[in-house]
Formats: structure tokens, C-alpha cells, sequence
């Protein structure tokens, strides 16, 4: 293989060409962003970038593209893939042939068609030209309404709070982040954003954003109307696959490749929040949206176009830092899973063990480090020796020690 094209530069992306040159890959790479920045880290923009805007918190630093020979194109769009001469085109009217094509698109938010949406008080936290607006607005704001009680969300409801801005959220479901969580941490996070000012408008939705003399203000489903300064929208995302299906790719809430990460076309592969792959924690299909889903595809992948044979199986998890709080997930949950709480949650300091009857699936950690790492190493041997409830139940031992002795036994 001569040359590698990868449309996107966001975590997988640039881990992919990092590793890419790691495994020895000696051939020319093609890096396109449709950003005009270097590339750079998602997770802090709803965290501690907002607070400190020092510098931007990159992936790598400048100097890595040029020491490694990976031809970054930032501004330039990849607008077509031509699949039958295997070329791609660029927004900038070039184009670019590939012997091989990975698509690390990565994904947007879900733009509500709201009547107001298009207000320049509303804002949206996925870019850093996205936050770079929030920062410049921020000192002007008194009172922000969220709308979404995902991560990203309550990220930026933790953060805005401790900040001295009033902030109120509306949540569509019953319960916070719940696609993601159980319903005891799903309750300890609105408890502690509550405990911090945040007012919650649950199992409501936006009708409108009004135009008003000193701001808008949002109108709910029950007829509420919340009086704000800004708007920031959390509503979620949906995979950036056009490229892929213009082109005649199968997509399916991502764009579907197979265990290899590879789709139809064997001259093109897909990874990261963009793609759809079989997933042995979830049982079936899966699109993940996190850093190590991004970063350990990017690894699995480019070994495998350095000639490594196998099938993606990482294990997942995953971390949330809302306010003070940090939340840690080993596994993947779902929906009716049996919880088993191991601390107190008064206390602030706890996990839940999520167990599909004797089956461990999903470890959820509040501000407990040490147990979200045993859970990772519980969590990867194989299923029958894993933890059982009564060992999860049993409150006197201690989980290091358990670890321990479930590994010995595996
Ligand atoms: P992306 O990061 O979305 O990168 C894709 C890139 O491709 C983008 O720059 C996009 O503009 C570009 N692109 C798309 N189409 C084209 C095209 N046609 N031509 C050229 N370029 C194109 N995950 C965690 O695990 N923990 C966290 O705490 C966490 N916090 C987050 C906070 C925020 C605010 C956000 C937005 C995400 C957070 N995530 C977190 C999720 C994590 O950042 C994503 O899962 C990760 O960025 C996915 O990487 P990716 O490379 O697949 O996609």
C-alpha cells in the first residue's frame, strides 16, 4: 500500500496517522480537516477550557505532523469519494487518489427545528470555534438554560454553576443521561447539580426561543417560559456519514463496517463516532462516542493496514467530569440490569455494579478511581469468572482483593 487518505483529524483521526507511522507505515498520509485549527482534544471544551482558555488543548503539537510526514490539509473538506477510481474530492476543487481510505468523520450535534434556533443566543459546545463563542459571551451571562441532561450537558451545567451563573436545564426524559446510566447515578447527578443551584424542567421539551428586550426566553411544553441570557444546546449528536452514503456505502445510525472495521468496499474503512461496528459488550451493533472508542480503533485499525490480522474487540469505558464530581463507566449498561451499590452515595464516594442476573456487564463509579480500575481489569477476563453479586453485595471485602482472587481463579 502506497498512500493513506483519512477524512477527519478529531481523535481517531490523528491517532490513526500516529500510529500508522508507529507500526511502520512508511507511504505518504493525507490528514483532511474541514476545521481550520490544528487539531485538538474534544473532552475539555465543556470542562476546564471554558474556565481557562489559555491555549488550545491540541492532539498533538504542530511540530508531530511535519516530524512524521502526515500532510495535514486543515480548512479542506472532503466533498466526494469517487470509489471506482479510487479518488476523493476536496472542497478546494483538487483531489486526492487513495490506495486506502478511512473515514473519521466523527459526528455533529443534533440541531433541534426549533422556531428561534437560529438566534445568535444560542449556542452549541462540539467545536472549538463553538466554545471560543461561548467564551467570548460568557462574562455578559447571568442565567443559561441547557437543553439536554446528557454528558455534555451537565458537563457545562457543573462547570457554569460553580462559575456564579444560574443555570436551568431541560431534559426530555424521565431521568438524566439515561441511555448511559443507571437510574441510582442517574439520580446522585441531579441531586449534586441541584445541591448547586441547577433548576431541572424534566420530561419537557423547547416549543420556542422568543426574542425578548434583554435576552430570550425558552418556552416549554407546559407553557413555562424561562428568561435567559443564552441558550446552549445538548440535544445529543447524529454521525456525520453523507460522505459515505453519497457514495454508495451502507449506513445505519453510522456508517457499518465489520469487525475489522472495514465496509463493503475493502479499499475503505470507517472508525470512531462516525461508525457503526459488531460490538460484543453491547451484544449487537454499536456506535460509540469516546475517546477510547476513537483512540483504540485508530490502533487497532492501523496495525491491521500494516498487515496484523484480528477483529476490534476493546473493551469499553468511559469518564464524565460534572462540576467536582467525576464519573467513571467499565462496560456498557442497559436498559433492566440489576444494580448492586457498593459505598454509600451519601457520602459522595460510590459504584454501582451493573449484573444481567449473575452476569457482570457494567461497572458505574462515582468519584471512586480505585474502583473503576479494578472494574476494568474484572470487567476483561472472561465472563463466568467475573465477579458474582454476593461477592459484589458483600460490603467487608475489599474489591482489590476480590479482584485479585477472581483473576487467580480465571
Ligand atoms: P470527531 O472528534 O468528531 O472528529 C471528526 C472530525 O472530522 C471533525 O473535526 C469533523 O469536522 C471532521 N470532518 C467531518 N466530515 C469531514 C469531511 N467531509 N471532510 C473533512 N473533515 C471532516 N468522550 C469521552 O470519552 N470522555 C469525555 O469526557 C468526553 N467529553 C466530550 C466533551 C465534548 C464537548 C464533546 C463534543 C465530546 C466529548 N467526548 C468525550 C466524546 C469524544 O470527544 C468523541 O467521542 C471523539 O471526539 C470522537 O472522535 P472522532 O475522531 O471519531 O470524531
Amino acid at each position: 500500500m502506497k498512500n493513506v487518505v483519512v477524512v477527519g483529524a478529531g481523535h481517531a483521526g490523528v491517532e490513526l496517522v500516529a500510529s500508522l507511522r508507529e507500526n511502520g507505515f512508511a507511504g505518504r498520509i493525507d490528514l483532511l480537516s474541514d476545521e481550520p485549527d490544528l487539531p485538538y482534544q474534544r473532552p475539555p471544551l465543556s470542562k476546564e477550557y471554558i474556565k481557562k482558555p489559555t491555549s488550545a488543548p491540541l492532539l498533538r503539537p504542530a511540530q508531530f505532523y511535519t516530524d512524521n510526514d502526515v500532510r495535514l490539509h486543515a480548512g479542506i473538506a472532503a466533498t466526494a469519494i469517487e470509489r471506482d477510481a479510487r479518488r476523493l474530492l476536496l472542497s478546494d476543487g483538487s483531489s486526492l487518489g487513495y490506495d486506502h481510505l478511512v473515514l473519521a468523520t466523527g459526528a455533529r450535534n443534533r440541531l433541534l427545528g426549533l422556531p428561534g434556533i437560529d438566534r445568535p443566543q444560542v449556542y452549541q459546545i462540539r467545536t472549538l470555534a463553538d466554545v471560543r463563542r461561548i467564551i467570548a459571551g460568557l462574562s455578559g451571562w447571568k442565567h443559561v438554560t441547557i437543553i439536554g441532561g446528557g454528558f455534555i450537558g451537565l458537563e457545562a451545567a457543573g462547570l457554569l454553576s460553580t462559575m456564579g451563573v444560574k443555570v436551568a436545564l431541560i431534559e426530555l426524559a424521565p431521568r438524566l443521561m439515561q441511555r448511559s446510566v443507571s437510574p441510582t447515578v442517574s439520580r446522585w447527578f441531579l441531586d449534586y447539580h441541584q445541591a448547586n443551584g441547577v433548576q431541572f424542567h424534566m420530561e419537557r421539551h423547547v416549543t420556542s426561543i422568543e426574542e425578548t428586550s434583554s435576552g430570550v426566553k425558552v418556552r416549554l411544553s407546559d407553557g413555562i417560559g424561562i428568561a435567559t441570557d443564552a441558550v446552549i444546546m445538548a440535544a445529543g449528536v447524529i454521525p456525520n456519514t453523507e460522505l459515505a452514503s453519497d457514495a454508495g456505502l451502507h449506513t445505519d445510525n453510522g456508517i457499518v463496517v465489520d469487525s475489522s472495521l472495514a465496509t463493503a468496499d475493502v479499499a475503505i474503512s470507517a472508525l470512531g463516532d462516525c461508525a457503526s461496528y459488531p460490538n460484543a459488550f453491547a451484544g449487537g451493533r454499536a456506535r460509540l462516542e469516546s475517546v477510547q472508542n476513537a483512540t483504540d480503533q485508530a490502533r487497532f485499525l492501523a496495525a491491521r493496514l500494516c498487515g496484523r490480522a484480528g477483529s476490534y474487540s476493546a473493551f469499553p469505558w468511559f469518564w464524565s467530569i460534572q462540576g467536582a464530581a467525576r464519573l467513571q463507566i467499565a462496560g456498557l449498561g442497559e436498559a433492566g440490569l440489576t444494580e448492586i451499590v457498593r459505598g454509600d452515595p451519601a457520602s459522595g464516594k460510590f459504584s454501582v455494579f451493573l449484573f444481567d442476573r449473575d452476569r457482570l456487564k457494567a461497572v458505574e463509579s462515582v468519584n471512586s478511581a480505585a474502583d473503576h480500575m479494578a472494574s476494568r481489569r474484572l470487567l476483561a477476563i472472561p465472563q463466568e469468572c467475573r465477579l458474582t453479586p454476593d461477592q459484589a453485595r458483600d460490603a467487608t471485602c475489599n474489591l482489590k482483593d476480590l479482584v485479585s482472587s477472581v483473576q487467580q481463579a480465571a
